[in-house]
């Protein structure tokens, strides 16, 4: 397995050399909320995978999984769009380390 990069490794301005490249960067220790699922009210919509910038939703035959946490910044643009179920959300943001 590829040893992650730390910062001091980054290029100036973080600008990318390599096409492809982004798989290197662990950008999940970005993260200050980090999202949850509650499966329960999960309806498979797929609207987490469709908006989430950092394909950091993990589908799996068809079917939402969980989440790629080494990857998603916490940016909350999952848990904002999930409509869940009869309103109650299936994705929820939590603070780090709580
Ligand atoms: S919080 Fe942002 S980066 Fe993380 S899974 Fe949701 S949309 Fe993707
Ligand atoms: S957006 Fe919400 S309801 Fe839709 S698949 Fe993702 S977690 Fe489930």
């Amino acid at each position: 397995m590829m040893k992650p990069k730390g910062w001091r490794e980054l290029t100036p301005g973080a600008v990318i050399l390599e096409a492809g490249n982004a798989v290197e960067f662990k950008t999940g220790s970005w993260r200050a909320f980090r999202p949850v699922w509650r499966e329960e009210n999960c309806i498979q919509c797929l609207f987490c995978w469709l908006y989430c910038p950092d394909m950091a939703v993990i589908v799996r035959d068809g079917k939402r999984a969980d989440f790629n946490y080494d990857y998603c910044k916490g940016c909350g643009i999952c848990a904002l769009e999930c409509p869940g179920k009869k309103g109650n959300k299936a994705i929820i943001m939590q603070e780090e380390g709580k």
